[in-house]
């Protein structure tokens, strides 16, 4: 399989090369060039997860240096699991957040460290990862990366911009990851990155590669539990689900449409976005209008641009097509704080800021349609918005607890590429 740029400006790329990658070089975004129809095997209900992964996964690793590493790789990165819980008689809940950091983005963030790790060949130099970040990313990217060899990771967050647990997870690390608290904001760490990347005297120095979410190694993996999910609705209730799916940069998104083109049994496919209204804006008016985030309580999800786009507007070139298949709502605050108390006082659930908006979405949307809303990270995560409106403590995770207890190491430094590099 190979993986043309979005812009096709580029030869294809195999999927390694891709990984090491990330961004394709004239500034596209790497996509599959087909979609390949799942197999029997990998629509089978009763696949474990990590067999499941391993099934959807191989057509894109055929003839790839990774192809025989594969089963190892899923296995060891999709140890945790990947529950369909009950929210009433048609509507499930995708429980996307009992990896190591209690967010959906672990599953691609493990996916990829350990493709690059085996990667890295004994001889090769380190690589270093560095990643920007406001809060959950960091923390998977961290997680991931911790302990691998030949790879260090270099984490930068803003040192006001976080909020309390999302230092811890950042900082909790050690040996071959680093913190930075940056004295600037969010788009000071974000143009740290870029300069190191641009500067010869850095990429002299370092092997640099970046894991956010655009790397193809993180959206793949995405693909894989929209099939499970869609398998397990399909057998436990006769019909084909509507996907609810919280969206900032879109990637989540990305891989259930990837994942419906192949074959999941899945009906249509909803994106729920915050006040950032770029999205839904986009596909009501036709005209794509970026614009400076907003700062709301899903804050996961506070993207102006959403760069993944790039990538639904290469599955459906026709905008017409595109505007027929892609459907998204935006949510407000207020609106969040009333599905977390709703869905609280009506079933005893509680969601997280981000999950609450895709609730919003399907009530409104699809009362009555069989549906999976996504999950994408643990309500404890989030106590500060979400334990005042429900009235009690949210119970911590053993996952999240150990993280949280474990000490910090993180160095302040102001914003200037260079003292990344001191
Ligand atoms: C990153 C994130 C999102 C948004 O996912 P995208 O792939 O950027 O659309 C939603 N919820 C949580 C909890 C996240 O961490």
């Amino acid at each position: 399989m190979r993986f043309p740029s979005t812009r096709g400006g580029c030869e294809p790329a195999t999927a390694s090369e891709a990984l090491r990658a990330g961004l394709a070089p004239d500034g596209g975004l790497f996509v599959p060039e087909t979609l390949p129809a799942l197999s029997p095997a990998a629509l089978d209900p009763d696949l474990p997860y990590p067999e499941r992964a391993r099934e959807v996964l191989a057509p894109f690793f055929r003839g790839d240096e990774l192809e025989s590493g594969l089963p190892e790789l899923c296995r060891a990165a999709f140890d945790f699991p990947v529950p369909l819980a009950p929210l009433s008689d048609k509507v499930r809940i995708l429980e996307l957040f009992h990896g190591p950091t209690a967010a959906f983005k672990d599953f691609g963030a493990r996916f990829l460290a350990g493709a690059l790790e085996r990667l890295q060949e004994s001889g090769d130099p380190p690589r270093t990862i560095l990643v920007a970040t406001s809060g959950d990313t960091g923390g998977a990217v961290a997680a991931a990366f911790h302990g691998r060899r030949g790879i260090a990771v270099r984490v930068l967050f803003p040192q006001d911009g976080v909020s309390e647990r999302q230092r811890k997870q950042l900082t909790c690390w050690g040996e071959n990851v680093s913190a930075y608290a940056v004295r600037g904001t969010f788009d000071d760490c974000q143009r740290m990155v870029k300069e190191a990347f641009r500067s010869p005297e850095i990429s002299g120095r370092f092997l640099l590669s970046s894991a956010n979410s655009i790397n193809l190694g993180r959206l793949l993996p995405q693909t894989v539990y929209y099939v499970h999910a869609s398998v397990l609705f399909l057998r436990e209730t006769g019909e084909k689900p509507a996907l609810v799916i919280p969206s900032g940069n879109v990637g989540n998104a990305v891989g259930a449409y990837w994942a419906r083109a192949m074959g999941a049994p899945v009906a249509r496919i909803v994106l729920a976005a915050n006040a950032n209204r770029t999205l839904p804006d986009f596909l009501t008016e036709g005209i794509y209008r970026p614009r400076p985030s907003v700062r709301t309580l899903a804050n996961a999800m506070d993207v102006g641009d959403p760069s993944n786009l790039e990538r639904l507007r290469f599955l459906y070139p026709d905008l017409d097509t595109l505007r027929r298949e892609v459907c998204a709502r935006s949510v407000s605050d207020g609106e969040i704080r009333q599905t977390i108390r709703d869905t609280f006082r009506a079933s005893g659930r509680v969601l997280c800021p981000h999950t609450a908006t895709a609730e919003y979405v399907r009530e409104r949307k699809l009362p009555d349609s069989p549906a999976i809303v996504v999950a994408t990270a643990h309500p404890a995560k989030f106590e500060t918005v979400v334990e005042p409106l429900i009235g009690q403590a949210v119970p911590v995770p053993p996952v999240l607890a150990a993280l949280l207890d474990a000490p910090s190491r993180c160095e302040t430094i102001d914003p200037r590429m260079e003292d990344l590099f001191r």
